[in-house]
């Protein structure tokens, strides 16, 4: 499909030369395991008996009718174990450390999630685990430390640069280089040097495979359009990838933060202010200044606020198969309140950025086409921001109260 991990323009593997012999090995770990017809198959056995796959598509009638434009079909990738699609990727990528005979696993994590998807893969396989995570987002995501640690992960606070997932995956890295005989670097999401952006597309493809199986089997006809979150990109890339052939329409949206027009924002293909450079061993649009200095980025969800993006989906944006769009904070905070009063779902902040941009479209579309919107994750983890995003008085209360049982 690619040569040496090169979509277009974008890809490539700009790595240290001493991490050449790995990221062979790594390689041919992956190209055996896809060539070997009982691979994909302990792959779907594994997710079916730990993390509940396939996962339903679930036909929103209420958001529907309250839209009256077409009809609205939910990828459950919320259910899960660990409450989103990362677990595709994580434990297919246990599948492989198996396979090359390696004992240690290091991740590095912003929201959390990976970083949890990672520790559970990690004590499910009996692997040593590591997990590198931004000081900023360990205050932010506490519960999801808190779980990491119980399951036996060293979680280790990154106090460089903004403190976030860019400079986790920078400290990543590092150890990779110091301990690479025994260790597997589980990249988590479809960025990176080749071969993780196919690698995580590879395991992600699973999302897409079912759904649409599941749409032609509930509604005889093809979805007119998907929506997919795009932080890194994985879950977006999982659903699209079935459809890449068929005339279903593409869209991946992105954090639009506080307004495009803010500079507060995580947009690389969505904004004008993505540009295409080289870093973390890639090339793809990153949103830097002219020196190539990496922006700050902005986004309600921790799981969006990447600098760059994947090299696959930044070719699909210059082919035109995918349309990118951003939706903001306040537009995402509304999806996901409408979502859980009509039909009692609860979508991560991360994924609500999907159903923002599908609700903004979807009543002017005929009643006779269907959409899928991909709920790549569960929002139960976002109570604390969506709590304060609605200023809610007595969940305030709550915390005080709590906080004072401490003190005491
Ligand atoms: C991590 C995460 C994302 C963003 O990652 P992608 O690689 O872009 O899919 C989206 N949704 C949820 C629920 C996440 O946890």
């Amino acid at each position: 499909m690619q040569d040496r991990g090169y979509y277009s323009r974008f890809g490539g593997c700009f790595i240290p030369e001493v991490l050449v012999r790995t990221f062979e090995q790594l390689t041919s770990a992956f190209e055996d395991a896809k060539r070997d017809p009982t691979f994909w198959a302990e792959y779907v056995r594994l997710m079916a008996s730990y993390s509940g796959r396939p996962t339903p598509l679930t036909f929103a009638g209420n958001l529907s009718a309250h839209f009256g434009g077409g009809k609205i079909y939910i990828k459950r990738e919320d259910l899960n174990h660990t409450g989103a699609h990362k677990a595709n990727n994580v434990m297919g990528q246990g599948l492989l450390v198996q396979r090359m005979g390696k004992r240690r696993v290091i991740a590095e994590t912003g929201a959390g999630q990976h970083g949890v998807a990672t520790a559970t893969m990690a004590a499910k396989f009996g692997f040593e685990c590591t997990i590198y995570m931004g000081e900023v987002d360990v205050q932010r995501q506490r519960p999801n430390v808190f779980w990491m640690q119980r399951m036996g992960a060293k979680v280790v606070p990154v106090r460089d640069g903004a403190r976030t997932l860019k400079d986790s995956i920078n400290e990543a890295f590092r150890d990779w280089v110091t301990n690479m005989d025994t260790t597997h670097y589980v990249l988590g999401t479809a960025c990176g040097p080749h071969p993780f952006p196919e690698m995580v597309r590879y395991f992600q493809s699973i999302v897409g495979q079912e759904a649409r199986q599941q749409i032609l089997e509930q509604t005889g006809q093809l979805p007119r359009r998907i929506y997919a979150c795009v932080g890194g990109g994985s879950n977006a890339l999982g659903v699209f990838n079935a459809f890449l052939d068929d005339p279903s329409e593409l869209i991946g949206v992105e954090a639009g933060g506080k307004g495009i027009a803010t500079g507060h924002h995580a947009a690389r293909l969505a904004s004008a202010d993505g540009s295409v450079g080289v870093a973390q061993g890639y090339k793809t649009f990153f949103l830097q200044n002219e020196d190539g200095q990496m922006r700050e980025t902005h986004s309600v969800a921790a799981g969006l606020d990447y600098v760059g993006v994947s090299p696959i989906l930044a070719h699909l944006k210059e082919t035109g198969r995918v349309r990118f769009e951003a939706a903001t904070d306040r537009e995402v905070v509304d999806a996901l309140a409408l979502t859980a009063r009509k039909e009692g779902l609860i979508p991560a902040l991360e994924s609500s950025h999907a159903f923002a941009q599908a609700f903004k479209e979807v009543g002017s579309l005929p009643q006779s086409d269907t959409i899928i919107i991909n709920q790549s994750g569960r929002g139960d983890k976002d109570i604390f921001t969506v709590a304060d995003a609605f200023a809610d008085a007595e969940w305030k209360e709550f915390i005080r109260s709590k906080a004072r049982g401490y003190d005491a």
